[in-house]
């Protein structure tokens, strides 16, 4: 399986088998996805070390500014003025925080995972 297809399917880097988050979490009702400790299947660990997705706050970053990119872009498109464009940028922001916080955690869960294979 592909890095991308990895991420995207939010499974185990290891056996692909079980999924790493146990609740997707909701920007509504404040509540934050949670990750499971270890996959069910191969025992593989999601909590590599302390301080492991400290990193992921950059993929997060980097996320979020493609995000709010594309919408200013789009805003643009549409002819709309700079304040709905704000407007816009900062909803969709709030709605993908959830998306954002996976995404980010298992892309850098992920990209580590080779370099766990070539120890
Ligand atoms: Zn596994």
């Amino acid at each position: 399986m592909s890095y991308v297809n990895k991420v995207l399917k939010g499974t185990c880097p290891k056996c692909g088998q079980t999924k790493v988050f146990k609740k997707k979490g909701n920007p509504f009702l404040f509540s934050m996805p949670v990750m499971n400790e270890r996959c069910a299947n191969c025992n593989y660990s999601f909590h590599r070390e302390p301080g492991f997705y400290f990193g992921g706050m950059y993929m997060s970053y980097a996320l979020t500014v493609a995000e709010m990119v594309a919408v200013f872009v789009l805003g643009l498109l549409f002819k709309l003025n700079f304040f709905s464009i704000f407007i816009a940028v900062v909803v969709v922001i709030i709605l993908l925080s959830t998306f954002n916080y996976r995404m980010s955690r298992l892309m850098w869960l992920n990209l580590f995972y080779k370099n766990d294979q070539e120890e």
